[in-house]
């Protein structure tokens, strides 16, 4: 009956601007509330190399452990917290949180995983971003070469001068930088030239249709040639199928995460997968070339 109704039916069930508002007011309440009890916990994507299909690091991707919503995914939460103004505080737990355990990791059988971690375009604006990741790193002893912070084009859109120096100062400390959703911003080629960029993420919408769509199997592979020109690693997400897999082994691209490998998993199943991973899973792609 619905249906017969016509489409434009829906609309009635949308809550109204006043229910939105508290629901707003409510998740805000809630989540300075789950910065103080500990709700908030990591979860970690591997990355592997898209050769020999090693696990070479991993991903930190935050979530909310409501007490009575249960799970909720970072698409809920993180604009939220960039408009009421806890984002450097959520921003400055996950930095720690995910350095403290790519320690533990790196001193227990996985002493050459990398950590990759999520910024916001307002935690890049804090003045407190450098202290906080060099601070972060002495406690954490992790050398140079470990850390990576992931950041979107939009981030340099906004101030370039400012960003600059910014990204200098990471460079300094030994941090990677890599470009987040690339493809899918604003950025032009003389950014990639000017920033201290270090890899860049293609976008998986692009990767999704690889085999289907020429138009993204173009963009992929101009990609991936542009970042390799500036020696800058390239890493494709959302990789799902095999067959993405092997079109990107055979265009050369250097890592690669999804849910073909792995879905972001909590602590313990990370380090099961991994152990697994490394030694008993058989190779997903391409066979690896017999060396001569
Ligand atoms: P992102 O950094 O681009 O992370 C990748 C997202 O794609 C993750 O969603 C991941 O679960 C999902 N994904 C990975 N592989 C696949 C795949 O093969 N297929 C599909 N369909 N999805 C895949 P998640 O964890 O919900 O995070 C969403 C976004 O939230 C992230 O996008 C990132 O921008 C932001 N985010 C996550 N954690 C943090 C954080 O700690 N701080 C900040 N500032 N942002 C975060
Ligand atoms: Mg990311
Ligand atoms: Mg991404
Ligand atoms: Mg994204």
């Amino acid at each position: 009956a619905a249906k017969a109704e016509g489409r434009n039916n829906y609309r009635f069930f949308l809550p109204s601007m006043h229910e939105r508002v508290k629901e707003r007011k409510t998740i805000e309440e809630d989540l300075r509330n789950a910065l103080e009890h500990d709700q908030l916990e990591l979860f970690y994507q591997p990355k592997v190399d898209c050769l020999t299909e090693q696990v070479v690091g991993a991903e930190a991707l935050v979530r909310w452990k409501h007490p009575e919503r249960g799970m909720i995914l970072p698409g809920e939460f993180i604009s939220v917290a960039e408009e009421c103004g806890l984002i450097n505080k959520l921003g400055a737990w996950v930095l720690r949180e995910a350095c403290r355990q790519t320690q533990i990791w790196r001193e227990n059988g996985m002493p050459d995983l990398r950590m990759a971690v999520n910024l916001s375009p307002a935690q890049f604006q804090d003045v407190e971003l450098v202290r906080t990741v060099t601070q972060t790193l002495e406690t954490t002893k992790l050398p140079e070469g470990t850390l990576e912070l992931e950041i979107t084009e939009s981030i340099l859109m906004n101030n370039p001068e400012k960003a600059v120096s910014t990204l200098k100062e990471l460079k300094k400390l030994g941090v990677g930088i890599a470009i987040d959703d690339f493809g899918t911003g604003y950025s032009s080629l003389n950014y990639l030239k000017r920033f201290p960029v270090t890899s860049i993420k293609i976008d998986r919408s692009f990767v999704n249709d690889i085999n289907v769509d020429p138009d993204d199997k173009a963009i992929v592979d101009a990609v991936i040639g542009l970042g390799h020109s500036l020696h800058l690693d390239v890493v494709a997400e959302g990789v799902e199928e095999v067959e993405q897999l092997q079109y990107l082994q055979n265009k050369g691209c250097d890592f690669i995460q999804g849910f073909l490998f792995s879905k972001p998993l909590p602590v313990p199943v990370f380090e099961k997968w991994v152990k697994d991973r490394n030694e008993n899973q058989p190779r997903l792609g391409n066979p690896v070339a017999e060396p001569a």
